[in-house]
């Protein structure tokens, strides 16, 4: 197999905390002190009251499959050599929805499946992939 780089996230002013964390194995997000509510994907303006006070904070990495797909054929050649693997839409204990890699086998795959955040290395930069809880 040739050595093809995975693509890497385009990270912007705005996510660059949610990365830095990642990078230390941290999951934060951002939670709005105007009206409590917790936001993801990372964002300048709070997308329920509009406000604009984001603070970033420590997320417990918990959450339950809303949604999700097997990958055969991959948008990525890089990807191409890890398929079948599953992708999904997790809901996140406190709230927002994430869409992410899920290291888990698709016999296992349900709805509501309680999973928990795995952080996992690609290209020597950490990504936040989502495992069973308890694996
Ligand atoms: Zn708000």
């Amino acid at each position: 197999m040739t050595n093809i780089s995975f693509p890497e996230p385009t990270i912007t002013a705005v996510s660059k905390p949610f990365w830095d964390k990642v990078a230390e194995k941290q999951f934060y997000l951002q939670q709005c002190d105007d009206c409590a509510q917790w936001v993801f994907y990372p964002r300048a303006h709070c997308p329920h009251c509009f406000g604009s006070h984001l603070t970033w904070k420590e997320a417990s990495g918990q959450g339950k499959l809303k949604s999700w797909s097997m990958v055969h054929r991959t948008g990525h050649p890089a990807w191409q050599e890890r398929t079948p693997y599953a992708v999904g839409i997790v809901e996140l204990a406190e709230g927002p929805s994430l869409l992410t890699h899920l290291l888990i086998n698709e016999q296992e795959l349900h709805y509501q499946l309680p999973v928990e955040i795995s952080f996992q290395s690609l290209n020597e930069r950490l990504l936040p992939f989502f495992q069973k809880k308890g694996d």
